[in-house]
């Protein structure tokens, strides 16, 4: 299919950044199909949620906050969060009538004529006036580079291709990565392994008490501050730092949370420091990098979005340099309750942008 259709706003992305603003085009009397479309490239609803490991169960998520105008009622904790928000996304998408296309995949975003953008897809080309990008970050982990890591002759996986701990029975296992994936994996793999290192580039900063909303407000705007300077967004965690529940205190206690320093290279056989008076080692058969995810982005390339600083400034969800651009679930808004809210700000923008510059007959 090669023919180009014209719109108001295409959403990539069906996640909870894109449904959220999908939900909010509908309200403000955008039809689906007619004036917005949304597009998402994974095989089935749930965002990347449908991609998390079997024992990711909903009870261990941190706080999902329910989609705007149908909450997600007693969701079962013992269930695999996989399984209870591509069923919940499935229900909304259908309720709210959204028709969400997939899979369909988002090539490039270029300059159009006549002041629009084109969206270039799997399937087919899209010419639109606005555009929300709702692409999240599952599909870019980072992976950091270390001296000798090619070296290495186990096996080396990032959370993205973590499956659950059984994976890892009787082996030795190095988690590099002080967040919330790795400290629930080491909590996970610890029990099977043959032994478990723990590294990390900075100490955890372990957080007392409630993550209040305060708490929360707090941290948003600290990202927020540098994606307007247009700076990259910093991790989660490095804002929020780690709740201090139940296992994690038990994992301190047994020892499993026991944080080493980064290493400072990786050997055919496992990771080594540099201590004195000689090299310290650890022996390993896997490396499991929980070292997060950043920004999908690569399909807006061509429409050079990026400030020196490596982010893109960012006004609200709007980008400084194009505001026909917003951008719901990057930086600030990387949470379930900050794409609703993010999902809102951006269609209430579009709306006044579309209706200040008609469309030219
Ligand atoms: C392990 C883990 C646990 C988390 N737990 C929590 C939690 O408990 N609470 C919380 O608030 N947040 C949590 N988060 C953060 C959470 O991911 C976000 O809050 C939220 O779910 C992200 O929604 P999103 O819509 O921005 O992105 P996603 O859910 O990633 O959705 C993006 C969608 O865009 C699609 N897409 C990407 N690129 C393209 C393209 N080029 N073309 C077409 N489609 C494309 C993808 O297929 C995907 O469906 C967690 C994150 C991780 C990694």
């Amino acid at each position: 299919m090669n023919e180009t259709h014209e719109i108001e706003a295409v959403v990539i992305g069906a996640g909870q950044a894109g449904l959220s603003s999908a939900y909010h085009l509908r309200r403000t009397g955008f039809a689906p199909d007619r004036d917005f479309v949304v597009l998402d490239h994974s095989p089935e609803p749930g965002g990347a949620w449908q991609f998390r490991w079997p024992s990711l169960t909903y009870g261990k998520v941190h706080g999902m906050h329910s989609l705007p105008g149908m909450e997600l009622r007693d969701a079962d904790p013992a269930r695999p969060s996989a399984e209870v928000v591509r069923a919940y996304f499935d229900r909304y998408e259908r309720a709210f009538d959204l028709r969400v296309r997939r899979p369909v995949d988002v090539r490039s975003v270029r300059e159009g004529a006549g002041g629009r953008l084109l969206v270039e897809t799997s399937d087919g080309a899209w010419s639109t006036r606005t555009l929300i990008n709702a692409t999240g970050t599952w599909d870019r982990p980072f992976w950091p580079r270390y001296p000798g890591q090619e070296t290495f002759r186990g096996r080396q996986l990032h959370t993205a291709r973590y499956a659950g701990p059984e994976e890892f029975t009787g082996k030795r296992v190095v988690v590099v990565g002080g967040g919330a994936s790795g400290t629930q994996h080491l909590l996970e793999i610890a029990p099977y392994a043959a032994a478990t290192t723990w590294v990390t580039r900075r100490p955890p900063v372990f957080r007392e008490g409630p993550f209040d909303q305060e708490a929360g407000r707090a941290s948003v705007a600290l990202v927020e501050e540098r994606v307007r300077q247009g700076l990259p967004p910093r991790s989660v965690v490095s804002v929020t730092g780690l709740p201090l529940n139940d296992a994690i205190r038990q994992g301190l206690a047994d020892g499993v949370l026991d944080r080493q320093p980064m290493f400072d290279r990786i050997t055919p056989d496992g990771v080594e420091w540099n201590d004195s008076p000689r090299p310290r080692r650890v022996s390993a058969d896997v490396i499991l990098w929980a070292t997060g995810f950043r920004p999908a982005l690569d399909h807006l390339t061509p429409l050079r979005l990026r400030e020196a600083g490596g982010g893109i400034r960012m006004e609200g969800t709007r980008a400084v340099a194009d505001p026909r651009i917003h951008l719901v679930g990057y930086g600030p808004s990387a949470s379930t309750v900050g794409a609703n809210r993010a999902g809102r700000a951006a269609v209430r923008d579009i709306g006044r942008l579309l209706a200040e510059e008609p469309a030219a007959a």
